[in-house]
């Protein structure tokens, strides 16, 4: 390296990697020793249908204020520019005289093809584009089945993820060093990522704390307390039994493999080995829904199954509402889409129970049921949205069974037997009795007058008849058989 690359700054790229530690691109810009601008680029490339939701852009902002804090804190700064993001990193190459660029990789369609546009036009000014993992456990490229093609089931891919393991986390930098003249930087508040009129993030604010530190902490909290009882309360929406580390993991705040060696140091210091495999598990879930964007990049707007291409889907913009709002009369499906509407989250078990209700009981597209959650939830994240979607649809890969229709009755007296979950979202049932909250259709008049419910007026009637939803989808499912 020579005296002048040495002195001349060097960009650090951030994307979905909002965080300092186990960040290898950042450590590596700070191991050279040159001046480091870190910069966040709000882009306008990113396809119209993928750009951040509603909850992730409130998400985004605070993220961004508390990365920004972060780097102050080790003498350094965040830039921000907005626009495309080629442009911006060339106007910054020109005004800082940077030699390189370290990013974290992406694996979304559009982040590669970004990835590729960039490698031409900086390499051709002379500046090094330096690439590095983070974001997922294990390149995609690297793991493949027997046949040496990508995986398409679960287990095997598991159990090759095991086997690998995680790559060492490098802690963040104590200092980074600081350009002669700071670029200009955008002011966070103009680019008006929160809600103002209406306000509608205060249920996030009540729930989320974003930040790095937040996310560390609340893994920390999660070994401690929350996963020797994982396997037993994961699938019981009315516990707090999950880590709720997904919108960090969805924002970089926190890594995958930061994660892995934190449970698996827990149990080599005694803790109980099935509950960190069980955690992990899912964990390794997230992974294969990595693999399977990276490797079939049409995942999030096609059936993985061609076969679902002919699917005879209905157009009901009704019900479509009906759904979104919380309104079908079927507690457990209700009570999920109001905790998402409310907290931007919503329970696994919950999200596939609405999932199926959405594609199955109502034969309303999964796509839509992707856009709502894009825009709703916070820990939006393209490739596992994508893959759970086509999981319940039954499109997807390793899916479940298309004619796997679950019961919302069913589901919601078996993992939420004491009607908590549905009492803690919708407030119009909480006085009926846990034998009843599930299907309040089937209270007699006496319970209903008891619990202040007046079903078509207070509570509405369930929008479908459950018999005839499932004997619809199974007709409609015999449609892709052909
Ligand atoms: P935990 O149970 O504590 O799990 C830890 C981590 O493992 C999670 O943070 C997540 O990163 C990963 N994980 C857990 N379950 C899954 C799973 N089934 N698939 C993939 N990764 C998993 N997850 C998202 O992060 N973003 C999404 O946009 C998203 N959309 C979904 C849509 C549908 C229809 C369904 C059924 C699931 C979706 N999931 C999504 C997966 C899962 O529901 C969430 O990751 C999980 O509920 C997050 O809560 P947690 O952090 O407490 O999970």
């Amino acid at each position: 390296m020579t005296a002048s690359s040495r002195s001349a700054p060097a960009l650090v790229l951030f994307r979905r990697d909002l965080r300092l530690a186990d960040h290898p691109a950042l450590s590596s810009a700070a191991a050279t020793g040159a001046p480091v601008i870190p910069v966040y680029i709000l882009d306008n490339e990113t396809p119209g249908r993928w750009r951040p939701g509603g909850a992730s852009r409130w998400w985004l902002h605070q993220s961004l204020r508390s990365l920004a804090s972060d780097l102050e804190a080790r003498g350094s700064r965040l830039v921000l520019r907005r626009g495309d993001t080629e442009r911006a990193l060339l106007d910054l190459i020109e005004e800082t005289g940077a030699h390189s660029v370290f990013f974290t990789r992406g694996y979304e369609p559009f982040q590669r093809a970004l990835e590729g546009r960039l490698k031409s036009s900086l390499e051709a000014r002379g500046v090094s584009l330096r690439r590095f993992g983070g974001q997922i456990l294990v390149e995609p490229e690297s793991l493949a089945n027997l046949a040496g093609e990508p995986f398409r089931v679960f287990t095997p891919f598991f159990r090759a993820l095991s086997q690998r393991g995680a790559p060492s986390t490098p802690p963040p930098p104590d200092t980074l060093a600081a350009p002669d003249r700071w670029p200009r930087s955008d002011v966070l508040e103009s680019w008006s990522l929160e809600p103002t009129k209406p306000d509608w993030a205060g249920g996030l604010r009540a729930a989320w704390a974003p930040g790095e530190k937040a996310a560390r902490d609340r893994l920390a909290l999660f070994i401690e307390t929350g996963l020797p009882s994982y396997p037993a309360r994961r699938d019981q929406p009315g516990t707090d039994g999950t880590s709720r580390l997904s919108p960090h993991l969805a924002f970089g705040e926190i890594g995958p493999r930061q994660i892995w060696h934190a449970v698996k140091a827990a149990a080599e210091a005694g803790g109980d080995e099935a509950a960190a495999e069980a955690y992990l598990r899912e964990v390794g879930w997230r992974e294969f829904s990595y693999h399977l964007l990276f490797h079939f990049p049409h995942l999030p707007d096609e059936p993985f199954r061609p076969e679902f291409a002919a699917f005879p889907w209905r157009d009901d913009i009704d019900a479509l509402e009906a759904w979104r709002r919380g309104r079908t009369g079927f507690p457990i499906v209700d009570a999920g889409m109001r905790q998402l509407w409310q907290t931007g989250w919503m329970h696994n078990r919950v999200r596939m129970v609405v999932a199926s209700f959405l594609i199955k009981h109502l034969l309303l597209p999964w796509q839509t049921g992707e856009d709502w959650f894009w825009d709703t939830l916070v820990d939006a994240d393209l490739a596992n949205n994508a893959a759970s979607w086509q999981w319940v649809a039954g499109s997807g890969a390793d899916a479940a069974p298309y004619f796997r229709i679950f019961n919302p009755v069913l589901q919601g007296e078996k993992f939420d037997a004491r009607g908590e979950y549905v009492r803690a979202f919708v407030p119009e049932l909480a006085r009926l009795p846990a034998s009843l909250v599930h299907k309040p259709w089937t209270a007699s008049a006496t319970a209903l007058r008891e619990a202040g419910v007046t079903l078509g007026e207070t509570w509405p009637h369930p929008i479908v008849e459950h018999t005839a939803a499932r004997a619809r989808a199974l007709a409609a499912f015999a449609f892709v058989k052909k």
